[in-house]
């Protein structure tokens, strides 16, 4: 089908770009995400249903959302989702599906996600340290996420990125460990600043400062573009054939001479990057959300109970028109002193 009116925000931002987070629950307890003793999870009843997700996502596509990336909580501690990725292939204006998991379940899932179209994925992973791996994430193993990567390096992923956040005095010791592996396993590696959201205090370390020790350890470290033309380390999905399925708004990519590791960096911190923002969250409990910085989140399961799909659009488009130009996180930052403001846990959003 044709493509009908965009979605554009005040600014005239085209969004392009759905997080779908399929669950809060989660297998692990990282220390910047959750609390130890794990937050309120929302009934099973009010978790957004596959349904949902595929409708809004089959309308969104008809307006150029092209892209979809899957989330959590840990998407894959929730039942059925290969099928959900399976239909989510099938709608033809989406072009490029991806996932974000911890790995612990990966390698039981890997196979059948990719056969059921699933070519890109993300997997955290902070420490290359068994036990601090065990402190950051209060109970996870590190053997098997390292396992769920070479599998998944092995059935065909391309890319696998490895999503890492630094703390400071945590595992900010361990950037060239971490670019090293990359590079022994031809993995993208991301760095995401810390962020206060929902209780978390720590000391971030901002890209710049990783950026200048990979600097200074290898000397072919330069920006790239994420563009498909970087097809030894960008690679496309089957069926992606245009730039903005693949460059991610908020990330900035470096490379080395031998093309084969990409490093990127989100810094929400120490950069503004909302001016090419093309994103939109859907949350475990069906909520829209226009940032991951403001609260405000817009009920889309209501919105779904109307049954003519260019009205439900109508109401999202209204929606997307309250998009801010930019997040307020250094602002809000200084003046809750390095405490967080939100009242949400990244579980629920998807991050
Ligand atoms: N459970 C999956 C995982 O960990 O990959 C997906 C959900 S998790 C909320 C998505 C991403 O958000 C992960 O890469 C995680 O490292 C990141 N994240 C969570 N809390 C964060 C925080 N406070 N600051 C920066 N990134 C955070
Ligand atoms: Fe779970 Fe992911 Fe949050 Fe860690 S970052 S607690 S794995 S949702």
């Amino acid at each position: 089908m044709d493509e009908l009116k965009p979605l554009i925000d005040d600014f005239g931002r085209r969004i392009t770009y759905l997080r779908i987070s399929v669950t809060d629950r989660c297998n692990l307890r990282c220390v910047y995400c959750m609390p130890e003793s794990g937050v309120p999870l929302l009934n099973h009843e009010d978790i957004i249903s596959y349904e949902d997700i595929l409708r809004l996502s089959a309308i969104l596509s008809r307006h150029g959302v092209s892209k979809v990336r899957i989330t959590g909580g840990e998407p894959l501690a929730r039942k059925g989702l290969t099928g959900l990725i399976e239909s989510l292939g099938k709608i033809s204006g989406i072009k490029d599906i991806s996932m974000t998991t911890n790995g612990i379940l990966l390698d039981k899932y890997a196979y059948e996600l990719y056969n059921a179209g699933l070519k890109r994925i993300n997997v955290s992973l902070d420490s290359l340290n068994k036990d601090r791996f065990k402190n950051i994430t209060r109970t996870g193993n590190l053997e098997t996420v390292l396992r769920s990567i070479e599998l998944a390096k092995k059935i065909g992923y391309n890319p696998v990125k490895i999503n890492t956040v630094l703390i400071k005095g945590t595992n900010d010791d361990e950037i060239i460990d971490f670019v090293n592996f990359a590079k022994k396993l031809e993995l993208n590696l991301r760095f995401i600043e810390y962020m206060p959201i929902g209780g978390n205090i720590a000391d971030a370390v901002s890209s710049k400062e990783i950026e200048e020790k990979i600097k200074s350890e290898f000397g072919d470290f330069s920006p790239i573009k994420d563009t498909p033309n970087n097809r030894n380390t960008i690679a496309l999905t089957e069926n992606s054939s245009d730039e903005s399925n693949i460059y991610d708004g908020v990330s900035r990519s470096f490379g080395f001479k031998d093309g084969k590791t990409v490093i990127g960096f989100i810094s929400p911190l120490s950069e503004h990057f909302c001016g090419d923002c093309n994103r939109l969250r859907l949350t475990a409990s069906g909520n829209l959300r226009l940032c991951l910085f403001y609260d405000n989140e817009y009920n889309v399961k209501n919105i779904l109970k109307e049954n003519d799909d260019e009205a439900v659009f109508e109401k999202i488009s209204d929606i997307v028109k309250l998009k801010r130009f930019k997040h307020n996180f250094n602002e809000k930052t200084k003046n809750f002193q390095y405490s967080s403001w939100a009242n949400d846990f990244m579980n629920g959003i998807g991050g």
